[in-house]
């Protein structure tokens, strides 16, 4: 009988936690499944490129996976039984039920549709690569009659989309509406720069109030304006699938899992937790941001610790540096924050074309990262953690 370990979300986080497990532990004492919904990666941080009809690169995530013993199921986690240390499955042949020992949850995030009225019917959101083809169609239609395109929402994946539409898309009338200045976070030099860029591609920016209700064809905002458009695009923030809060794992207010500084469940041993689904506790207090870089630090950090822990010897809890923000506004123009240590912007950044390879350096980088996870001289220590009692027998799926 094996200790078996399921991953629960083949994303930022999921996948190269999954992998560099695998490298660390035997293989005839402790099994890797990984469960995820879709079988290609989708590399969200590209998705407003699909949708402005650009090329992107997809990898299927069992190709990630070649020739490594982590055994790859597709299909939605609908429900975690916690005592009985299960999880149901469902895909396209059915539900079945897996049983695990250890699980690490990475269900990530997904645009947040539900806090405003009329965002689910009457806008769009980049959740996936089907939507942002979709959206990739109609844009080129409504391009034709010069029409009228609004994003709401002034963070960061609200700026990447208008500007990548207005680039694309030179004869669409855009404007990004947000309560707050886009990016207001940002240093001083790197607004100039963002509102110079806005204006240079024609980006309209219209703050000062929140978006009360989408409609068909106009929006309402708080101060009873209303912005007419021909497609909507949603970017008003980021909310996690309930499934942990419904499962009973303790969460924060955003359904995100509180976990200690071994990513571990603060309700339930045995359970982890890592990327966007986390509230990983940050070095100055607060909980770390949603972003790749969340599941590109926790995810192989996750892994380090489950191959101590089983190996039986204590983990180095998980410690967090991020240096910048990378941020695209179409492809001829980008914009670097540099961070200091509590991730407030140094005046340092780097702007234009450079910033542009800048960041497909670090996507590009992720990629590299999911095909060589490491760690390079891996070390398969035998399991001294007893394998519990299972009423459940695993389910032992071939990749699909
Ligand atoms: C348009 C856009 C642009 C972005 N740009 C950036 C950027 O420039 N920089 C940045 O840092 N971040 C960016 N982000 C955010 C970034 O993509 C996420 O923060 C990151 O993907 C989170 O990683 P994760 O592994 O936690 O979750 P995800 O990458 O979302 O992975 C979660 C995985 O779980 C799977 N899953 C979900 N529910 C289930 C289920 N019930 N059962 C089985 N599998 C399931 C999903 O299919 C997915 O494979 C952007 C996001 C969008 C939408």
């Amino acid at each position: 009988m094996t200790h078996d370990v399921v991953v629960l979300g083949g994303g930022y986080a999921g996948l190269p936690a999954a992998k560099r497990l695998a490298r660390q532990v035997r293989h005839d004492e402790v099994s890797v499944t990984l469960v995820t919904a879709f079988p290609d990666f989708v590399e969200r941080p590209r998705l407003h490129q699909m949708a402005t009809g650009q090329q992107v690169e997809i990898v299927r995530i069992a190709d990630y996976l070649e020739r490594t013993p982590v055994r790859l199921v597709i299909g939605s986690a609908t429900r975690i039984d916690l005592a009985g240390r299960t999880v149901t499955v469902t895909g396209s042949s059915g539900s079945r039920v897996v049983s695990f020992d250890t699980l690490v949850y990475a269900l990530g995030s997904n645009v947040d549709v539900a806090s405003v009225a009329g965002v689910a019917e009457n806008a769009c959101s980049l959740v996936g690569t089907e939507v942002a083809a979709e959206v990739s169609s109609g844009l080129r239609a409504v391009a034709e009659r010069a029409g009228r395109v609004a994003v709401c929402g002034g963070g960061l994946t609200g700026i990447e989309i208008a500007a990548e539409v207005a680039e694309f898309f030179p004869a669409l009338d855009v404007t990004l509406v947000s309560r707050d200045a886009p990016g207001g976070w940002l240093s001083d030099k790197a607004q100039t720069y963002l509102a110079r860029t806005f204006d240079h591609l024609g980006v309209a920016v219209r703050t000062g109030s929140r978006v009360r209700e989408v409609q068909s064809g106009h929006l309402t905002l708080d101060d009873g304006d209303r912005i007419p458009f021909d497609i909507c695009l949603w970017a008003g923030g980021f909310r996690v699938p309930t499934l942990a809060r419904d499962s009973g794992l303790a969460v924060n207010g955003e359904d995100r899992v509180l976990v200690d500084k071994t990513l571990e469940s603060v309700s339930h041993p045995g359970i982890y937790a890592i990327g966007d689904a986390a509230a990983v506790p940050g070095p100055w207090g607060c909980e770390l941001a949603m972003g790749c870089r969340t599941g590109g630090f926790t995810g192989p950090k996750v892994a380090d610790i489950l191959a101590a822990r089983l190996a039986g010897r204590a983990p180095e809890p998980f410690r967090y540096r991020y240096i910048h923000e990378c941020i695209s506004l179409g492809r001829k123009h980008g914009l670097i924050q540099f961070l200091n240590a509590d991730e407030s912007p140094k005046q340092r950044i780097l702007t234009g074309r450079r910033a542009i390879a800048y960041k497909n350096m670090t996507l590009n980088g992720a990629k590299i990262l999911f095909r060589h996870t490491g760690p390079a001289l891996a070390r398969r220590r035998h399991l001294t953690t007893p394998v519990p009692e299972r009423s459940v027998e695993t389910v032992r799926s071939p990749a699909e």
